[in-house]
């Protein structure tokens, strides 16, 4: 029946909110339970005579605990949701039918934390409630007079109440749930839920040392020398005042230019240092938004366009283990298939087994897993359930997968390790890693052309790619002619490769793409990198003593002695000084940031050295020019601080001298 199936919905709806906003410790992600929440909305609207007073639909979030409750002088709403183009468009027909005609917008970030209310007498702040149900909410003005964002005097006598977000940033957010798991704590699900719980501590001595901030994005005024008639007045009325606000506002003309916003930001926000899960857009005209008036539990003014989801709930359905090319031995969690932020997720890393064990995560338990721009997804944490008390605990292993070899701890890591040198699953993950983009970027030689090419004794080592003929290729399955030809094309290509690609492509100990670059630039070709000593090499600025003794240690082991004498009698050069073209940019260092339209940041590093030059990875005094693409990073502003020149790709091509 209809009915039950509404109450059903509504008593799931109820408990994940009890868990979400009084626990802080959601149940499922916030994508299911919007989902769950339409569901319950659409039933209601197909038969209205359902609705009750008391419908998750018909009210505002939270539910206090705890604190003193406080009405509100002033009722707090929450936010309809749009998912897409079509129903931001829907809505801003319904706006236009109240105010024709083009209705300017504000569009901002959807701050994902908690909101409260602050009120302020002559300019002295005096109280402090979070939203609750709207109506009523709880006081914690004591914990938050420990947020230094929240002024306790404005700089204006005015009476208001201003609204805003109190968010903890996405590194504190980490480094707490790291503290949390050494001290055998409870982990918070994420930023917004952490924010949460460390406002609602009894003891705001607690709350004082977690990392908080606060955006500030309204003002209801009732005393002041100056009332503001838009939005984006009040948003600089509130700066005047004394608060933070977000700097990534924008106002536009129409609908259009806010979903222009939206979709800049589905991405660009990954860059930020605290999390958002969407663009609020307002109505920038007060007196408009005054017309258009509220809904049960949401402004008609404005609305949340919501991101796609990084976030959902999946049955770990087995733990796989890796073994790396430093024979560091991963676990992988595979998981019943979900779709998550526009792909289907089914594996999504571990952690390393500590973790695996202080979570307690278990083989059959749900478990939330999240996914950020294009990083791999992680499982966050296991969902409280029932039946989790009756899975087994999981076991780390004690012999690699592999071959059998017993495996380590070595001093200060947590990983596990197989210290077989010979180890099957080691030696072709060094040789995937040589052929990749990384290193040598051998295109078609991926990790079923290394395993085949290794169980058929083809190649043991990476100077054996170089060996290979197009008759040996075609030994492999499913490779023709033309393919093999393609394989060995890329190959021979590679011989061309920088001699700091070479370096990275060994898999020596510490040494990744930064080391190998600080390396060749004081050690141009392999015979000075075979014949320095490790003090030589810790005498690079930037390289320590134990990247020194590693590098060291590597060219002196007969093994890769043979191996690197192997890449001489191929024909293999590697001197960078006779791959300097020119010298037009002798003396110039680089730093790379954003993203380049016309090459890659490796490519542009690549001709920045055949003309002479340097590149960095960081921005000092010492940085002659910062090459900034698009959605730079904070290396510009670095740059901006330090007045070093910032080039854009058209300056930058010109001074390559590629005309565009
Ligand atoms: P909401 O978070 O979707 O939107 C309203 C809130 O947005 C406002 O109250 C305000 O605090 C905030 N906001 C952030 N930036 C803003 C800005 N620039 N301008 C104006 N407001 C801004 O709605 P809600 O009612 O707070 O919470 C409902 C949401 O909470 C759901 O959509 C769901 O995603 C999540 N939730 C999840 C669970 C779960 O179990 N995972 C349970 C309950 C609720």
């Amino acid at each position: 029946m209809i009915e039950n199936e509404i109450k059903e919905l509504r008593d799931l709806i109820n408990k994940y909110s009890y868990n979400y906003y009084v626990l802080d410790n959601p149940l499922i992600s916030d994508f299911e339970y919007d989902n769950l929440f339409k569901r319950l909305q659409k039933f209601e609207e197909d038969y209205p005579e359902l609705v009750t007073a008391d419908s998750p639909t018909q009210r505002v979030g939270g539910i206090s605990s705890g604190f003193d409750e406080v009405k509100h002088k002033y009722r707090l709403y929450s936010l309809d949701n749009t998912y897409n183009e079509e129903e931001l468009r829907k809505w801003y027909e319904r706006v236009q039918k109240e105010c024709p005609g083009k209705v300017e917008l504000v569009c901002e970030l959807k701050i994902d934390g908690l909101a409260i209310a602050l009120t302020y007498h002559d300019g002295l702040f005096v109280q402090g409630v979070t939203r609750g149900d709207g109506i009523i909410g709880e006081n914690i003005t004591q914990n938050l007079k420990t947020v230094k964002a929240i002024p306790l005097r404005l700089f204006k006598n005015a009476d208001v109440e201003v609204r805003g977000e109190i968010y903890m940033p996405k590194a504190s957010f980490e480094k707490l749930n790291e503290e949390s798991l050494r001290n055998g704590e409870k982990l918070f699900a994420n930023p917004r839920n952490a924010a949460a719980g460390s406002l609602r501590q009894l003891d705001s001595t607690i709350t004082a040392k977690r990392d908080l901030s606060m955006f500030t994005y309204t003002a209801i005024i009732e005393k002041s020398d100056y009332i503001p008639k838009t939005h984006w007045e009040s948003l600089e009325y509130i700066k005047e005042l004394g608060f933070k606000t977000n700097p990534n506002i924008r106002l536009v003309d129409d609908i259009e230019g806010a979903i222009a916003f939206c979709e800049e930001w589905k991405t660009k926000r990954f860059d930020l240092g605290y999390a958002t899960d969407g663009v609020v857009i307002k109505v920038n005209r007060l007196d408009y938004q005054n017309e258009l008036g509220f809904t049960s539990r949401a402004p008609k003014w404005a609305t949340a366009f919501k991101f796609p989801p990084e976030e959902i709930t999946t049955k770990l359905l087995d733990i796989e283990l890796g073994v790396g090319k430093t024979g560091a031995v991963t676990p992988v969690a595979v998981l019943e298939p979900v779709n998550l932020a526009g792909s289907v997720v089914s594996r999504a890393s571990l952690h390393n087994f500590d973790e695996i064990v202080r979570l307690d995560i278990r083989i059959g338990d749900r478990v939330l897993i999240k996914k950020a721009a294009e990083i791999i997804p992680k499982v966050i944490k296991v969902v409280d359930c029932p039946e989790h008390n009756n899975l087994a605990a999981y076991l780390p292993p004690k012999y690699c997968p592999e071959c059998n070899s017993r495996l380590e701890v070595r001093d200060g890591e947590v990983n596990l390790y197989c210290t077989n040198e010979k180890c099957p699953s080691i030696i072709k993950a060094k040789l995937e890693y040589f052929a990749s983009k990384e290193a040598m970027d051998i295109d078609f030689v991926g990790p079923s052309v290394i395993a085949q090419l290794y169980n058929l004794g083809m190649v043991r080592t990476p100077a054996d790619f170089y060996r290979l003929t197009i008759e040996d290729l075609m030994k492999l399955d499913l490779v023709k002619e033309k393919s093999a030809a393609n394989i060995y094309n890329s190959i021979q290509e590679s011989v061309n490769r920088p001699l700091s690609r070479f370096i990275t492509a060994l898999s020596i100990r510490h040494v990744g793409k930064e080391t190998a670059d600080l390396l060749v630039g004081e050690f141009p070709n392999l015979k000075s990198l075979l014949s320095a000593t490790a003090e030589d090499f810790a005498k690079i600025e930037g390289i320590g003593e134990k990247i020194a003794n590693s590098v060291y240690e590597y060219f002196h082991t007969p093994e890769n002695i043979n191996l690197i004498n192997d890449f001489i009698s191929l024909g293999f050069e590697f001197n960078e000084e006779s791959r300097i073209k020119t010298s037009e940019l002798a003396g110039k260092t680089f730093v790379l940031t954003g993203t380049l339209e016309s090459m890659t940041r490796d490519e542009a590093s690549d001709k920045i050295k055949l003309m002479g030059g340097k590149t960095s990875s960081s921005v000092s005094k010492n940085t002659s020019y910062v090459v900034a693409g698009a959605n730079p990073g904070s290396k510009l502003d670095k740059a901006e601080k330090l007045g070093v020149i910032i080039l854009h790709e058209d300056e930058f091509l010109q001074l390559i001298g590629i005309n565009k």
